[in-house]
């Protein structure tokens, strides 16, 4: 029987990143009604010192691929390490990260041990109505008990849909970064480690690293952010962001921003919040002149508190905000700008 919640581990230059420990917190939710256990993979070289992470953050076992082939990703050493995995383990569940790395090599695991793949999911839950159980059983699933839900936006993001994987196993997804909530470090954790071989050959190494260059710094990641002003169309132009990065500095929060923005040229399109941009989950999200269209709310509506300020008291933004300011952004901004400094001196 396929066994085990898996999470492909992501990581960069030897350091875990936060979708794989994201990922490993849900599989604990997922696990209270599985009755299964966490499986974090981790493939790196000589990364062994991160594998006590994983454990704090809810694994309860790590399988590690340790070898020099694996120091940075590259498609077919990994894809061939996780299908061995896969065939070696048969886990019920595989869940990747809808990173690039993530969506360059779920689809080939998928295509290679022949199970099926829901790119880009916002959503897992596992099917728990006798009505899912029967849709499941219906479709040729064994076990509609151990069945997952895997929910994504479709048609443009106008409709939710919610898919399945009844015949073939793993179950397996990519899920969107910022989306799950990482459970609270437990130093005093642990758990079993597996140091898992792959021989590994010089033909797997079907591509040559020259250099790695690293992304400017200045780059933001906005889903790692813990305070957000974004602007939108209502910010009225390029210029308008100049308010927004005001309040922003003040606060000492990071600039988002709709795709109405991005779409006129006014801001870089890395700090695009929604279904087509980065999906964030702050402690604070400031929408400003921002209207509130389903793909915008999608990507924010997991902030702890929503700040919006609107010109128009209907607008949908204020049917997701914790406080909504009714008046003119130019006006108000500049006053809260002051305001932040003036409390803070
Ligand atoms: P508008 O909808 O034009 O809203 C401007 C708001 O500003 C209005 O509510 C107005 O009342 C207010 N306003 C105007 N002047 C002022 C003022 N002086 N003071 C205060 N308020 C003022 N959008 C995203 O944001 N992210 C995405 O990832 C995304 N993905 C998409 C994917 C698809 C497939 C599609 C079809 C669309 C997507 N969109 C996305 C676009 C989305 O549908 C909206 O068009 C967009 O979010 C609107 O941006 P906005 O709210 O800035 O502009």
């Amino acid at each position: 029987m396929s066994k085990g919640i898996f999470v492909v581990i992501e990581q960069r230059s030897g350091k875990v990143q936060n979708v794989g420990l994201e990922l490993v917190g849900e599989s604990t939710r997922l696990k209270e009604d599985l009755k299964d256990e966490v499986v974090a993979v981790l493939l790196g070289h000589e990364i062994e010192g991160q594998v006590d992470k994983l454990f704090h953050y809810g694994a309860d076992k790590v399988i590690l691929v340790d070898s020099p082939y694996l120091k940075e990703y590259v498609t077919e050493p990994y894809t061939k390490a996780i299908t061995a995995i896969v065939n070696e383990y048969d886990p019920e569940i595989m869940l990747f990260g809808a990173s690039s790395i993530g969506r360059d090599v779920a689809p080939r695991v998928a295509s290679r041990v022949k199970t099926g793949l829901v790119a880009d999911t916002t959503g897992l839950r596992m099917a728990k109505t006798e009505e899912e159980f029967a849709k499941e059983a219906a479709m040729g699933c064994e076990d509609p008990t151990r069945a997952l839900l895997m929910t994504r936006p479709a048609f443009g993001g106008n409709i939710m849909a919610t898919l399945m994987c009844p015949r073939t196993k793993p179950q397996m997804a990519t899920v969107r970064p910022g989306v799950m909530k990482r459970i609270a470090k437990d130093t005093t954790r642990t758990g079993e480690l597996i140091k898992f071989n792959v021989d590994f050959t010089d033909a797997d190494m079907n591509v040559e690293i020259l250099e790695v260059v690293k992304a400017d710094k200045k780059a933001v990641d906005l889903t790692e952010a813990k305070l957000i002003v974004s602007g939108g169309r209502g910010i009225g132009g390029a210029q308008g962001f100049d308010l927004i990065r005001d309040v922003a500095d003040a606060l000492g929060a990071e600039v988002g921003s709709s795709r109405a923005c991005v779409d006129a040229g006014w801001i870089e399109k890395d700090r695009q919040v929604g279904q087509t941009g980065k999906t964030v989950r702050p402690d604070l999200y400031m929408a400003c002149g921002i209207s509130g269209a389903i793909q915008h709310v999608a990507g924010m509506e997991n902030s702890e508190l929503v700040i919006s300020i609107n010109k128009n008291d209907t607008a949908p933004i204020f049917e997701v905000s914790d406080l909504g300011i009714v008046g003119d952004v130019k006006v108000i901004l500049p006053k809260l700008a002051d305001a932040v400094r003036k409390y803070k001196a």
